[in-house]
């Protein structure tokens, strides 16, 4: 293995140390030299500009001036509390403010004497002036002439009170530059770097934070970006190919009894087109003799269940065995009830298998997976523990997971010989830049046609103050025979409180539909899971008209007869979440409802998302908004899972790029799949270091 300089400890870069080095471990994950030097600036500042003071109209950015310090006063005695200033050019002058450090202030700054202030003016009471600026004596070969661009680099208020601020930061990278320089490796093959006119490594690390001006600036973003897609690509079309080429998948040759008995006895109604083309293509898959890595993606309420059902059929009627895996308990268990009803008098052997499952439940089911007699087995992560083998595994559905990443997706492979056919289903509809970085290894399947007969569902936004509005609708629904669902937000950092205002919610709704007339159910996340159920279960069977819930129920809870959503608090609720609330309903034959509780004053991002929910139910309109909104990461909970995590690409706006270096990666692993090419093995080098050798090459024939 070649000796990597940037896998150095950060604790062993100068001026870093033991304790500096724990809170950039923390903080920022940095760990060795190469984290820290793809830290990259979050912005760029021009300090070649001087400004005046008359020309300070903005917080937002950066302002140079040169003048001079006069009028300090101190505030606070005998402690002084702050020291205040005016900085005075030809044009006028602005106050400057300071609360710590205030003994060096003092004696800071001599009068006449002209210094360079750089900093961000605050707006106080209406007036600019600068809090902490940075100053320096003046001499006239300090301003740069030409553009000079400087890196700003985000830090913690942790990380500022321990001298790992923005310009601290600037500091310890110089100097790792420096030490670095001659020995970072360059990582892409020469061919591709010559063809794409890309900059070489070590120099884009030296440009992206010491740029000399903007066209080196854009060169060095440019090849990092291009750098940081490349292997991502390369990791996700790597597992692709190999998969295309080699064929070890369980083969499903024939439509055997119980998918044409369920067809011709047991299906409930007519499937729809997409439906038939997507479980068309799902069977081409299935009978090539690869292994099928599947997305199917379909709106909430276009039908995934029965595609699922129908595809597990097959693999029944081949001899294996599948697993439905499912988000939630609840959603799991709903899965069992809904299937086994399908499979009514047809021989299929099914079990559920939660975190619940009594001990002894489990003995039996584990032993009849074993020996094959098990034909299904639906349930949560349970189902991948270690524990759990099967006979034959030929089939894994993952259902509403998309957060499921790749090595997630392998965990079911390890308990077969024959890698099973993966097929992962989610209502959430996914950016194309996403589903490229995310699921580049997969293929894609749309349902993208509703079931016959739904009517769109109507969206009402209303104040806390129209709530007499919405009690006389909901007794108007009711009335009709309708059940009613009521979701208040319950996110972790405020769950305390939000438990009491779903608890107030409920004692209020108690108050305005009586007992013995109206019935309320409960359910939220921290009942224990039989309580859940059997509030469930009132429900379901129509005992409970009113339904009092978390988000537990967002994904795929499917009740038809519950027709109106109301969502409380619907403006502390993202765009997606709230178009998965709203997919509960509308799965009947009748007009639903939502309505989304808010109060008078909202931020812009909520006013937008409530006009947005509004506006439209097009689940990818949504979902394009919400991208806008909130970023990628936040937006498919992609941050948390620690699967695009990118450094300096933006899947907002890099498409192009994305495009293009896949298609690069493409037609690489076409002319040399196993990277084996002189030019081409220090990329499979870094490749196998970072991605930790999980790629087994030798699966590439
Ligand atoms: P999702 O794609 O959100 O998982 P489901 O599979 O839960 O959707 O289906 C939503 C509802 O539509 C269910 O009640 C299901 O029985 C019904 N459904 C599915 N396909 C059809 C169809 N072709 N015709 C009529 N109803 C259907
Ligand atoms: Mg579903």
């Amino acid at each position: 293995m070649v000796y990597d300089v940037l896998e150095n400890k950060i604790e062993f870069l100068k001026g870093v140390g033991p304790r500096r080095a724990a809170i950039l471990n923390k903080e920022l994950q940095i760990f060795s030299f190469g984290d820290l030097l793809q830290y990259y600036p979050f912005r760029y500042v021009d300090k070649s500009r001087i400004h005046k003071v008359t020309e300070i109209n903005s917080d937002q950015i950066y302002y140079q001036l040169i003048g001079r310090v006069s009028e300090l006063k101190s505030y606070g005695e005998p402690r002084t509390t702050r020291i205040t200033a005016r900085f005075t050019d030809d044009s006028g002058s602005i106050e400057l403010v300071w609360f710590k450090g205030l003994k060096w202030v003092k004696t800071r700054f001599t009068p006449g004497q002209q210094y360079v202030l750089f900093g961000k003016a605050s707006l106080f009471n209406g007036q600019y002036n600068f809090v902490h600026p940075d100053i320096e004596d003046y001499t006239p070969q300090l301003v740069p002439v030409g553009e000079s661009l400087e890196g700003v680099y985000n830090s913690s208020e942790t990380m500022k009170n321990n001298g790992l601020g923005s310009k601290q930061l600037t500091k310890l990278i110089k100097k790792l530059l420096l030490q670095v320089q001659q020995t970072v490796p360059e990582v892409l093959p020469e061919k591709i770097l010559t063809q794409h006119k890309l900059m070489p490594r070590a120099l884009a690390f030296q440009q992206i934070h010491l740029p000399s001006d903007a066209p080196s600036l854009e060169k060095a973003t440019k090849r990092l970006k291009f750098e940081e897609y490349f292997f991502f690509q390369l990791n996700l079309l790597l597992r692709k190919k190999s998969r295309e080429r080699i064929k070890n998948g369980v083969l499903f040759s024939r439509v055997g009894k119980l998918f044409h008995q369920f067809y011709a006895e047991n299906l409930p109604f007519e499937l729809t087109g997409a439906q038939k083309k997507v479980i068309r293509e799902i069977r081409h898959d299935l009978a090539t003799g690869h292994q099928m890595n599947r997305l199917l993606q379909g709106d909430v309420g276009s039908g995934k269940t029965i595609v699922a059902l129908m595809i597990i059929l097959l693999a029944i009627d081949n001899g294996y065995q599948a697993a439905l895996m499912a988000p939630t308990e609840i959603l799991a268990n709903q899965h069992y009830q809904s299937l086994k009803h399908l499979l009514e008098g047809m021989p299929v052997n099914l079990a559920l298998l939660t975190g619940s499952t009594k001990a002894r439940d489990r003995k039996p089911m584990f032993s009849s997976l074993a020996d094959g007699s098990l034909h299904l087995i639906i349930g949560t992560h349970a189902l991948i523990e270690d524990k759990i083998q099967f006979h034959n595994l030929g089939l894994t559905i993952i259902d509403e997971q998309h957060r499921f990443g790749v090595a997630q997706r392998a965990r079911f492979r390890e308990k077969t010989d024959k890698p099973p056919h993966t097929l992962v289903m989610t209502a959430t509809p996914i950016p194309r830049t996403l589903a490229m970085t995310q699921y580049g290894d997969l293929d894609f399947s749309i349902i993208d046609e509703l079931p016959p007969g739904r009517k769109p569902i109507k969206t009402i936004h209303l104040f806390q103050s129209q709530r007499l509005r919405l009690l006389s609708f909901m007794r108007k629904q009711l009335a009709e025979g309708r059940q009613i669902y009521i979701v208040y937000p319950l996110i972790k950092e405020s769950e305390k409180l939000d438990l009491i205002y779903l608890q107030e919610g409920y004692e209020s709704l108690l108050r305005d539909f009586p007992e013995p007339d109206y019935r309320i159910c409960v359910v939220h996340g921290q009942m224990k899971s039989e309580d859940k159920d059997f509030e469930m279960q009132r429900f379901i069977k129509g005992q409970a008209h009113i339904m009092v819930a978390t988000t537990v129920i967002e994904v795929g809870v499917d009740i038809p007869n519950a027709s109106v959503m109301v969502v409380e608090h619907a403006d502390r609720f993202g765009l997606s979440q709230l178009h998965q609330l709203r997919g509960r309903v509308g799965r009947g034959a009748d007009q639903a409802y939502c309505v989304l509780m808010t109060d008078y004053k909202l931020s812009s991002d909520g006013r937008k998302r409530m006009d947005t929910m509004v506006r439209t139910t097009d689940g990818f309109e949504i979902a394009a908004v919400d991208l806008e909104l909130r970023g990628p990461g936040e937006t498919t909970g992609t941050r948390q899972s620690g699967q695009v995590e990118l450094k300096i690409g933006n899947l907002l706006k890099d498409e192009k790029i994305i495009r293009h270096v896949r298609n690069v990666v493409n037609q690489l692993l076409d002319e040399d799949p196993k990277l084996a090419q002189e030019d081409n093995i220090r990329t499979r080098n870094y490749f196998d270091k970072k991605f930790r050798q999980q790629f087994d090459w030798s699966e590439i024939g």
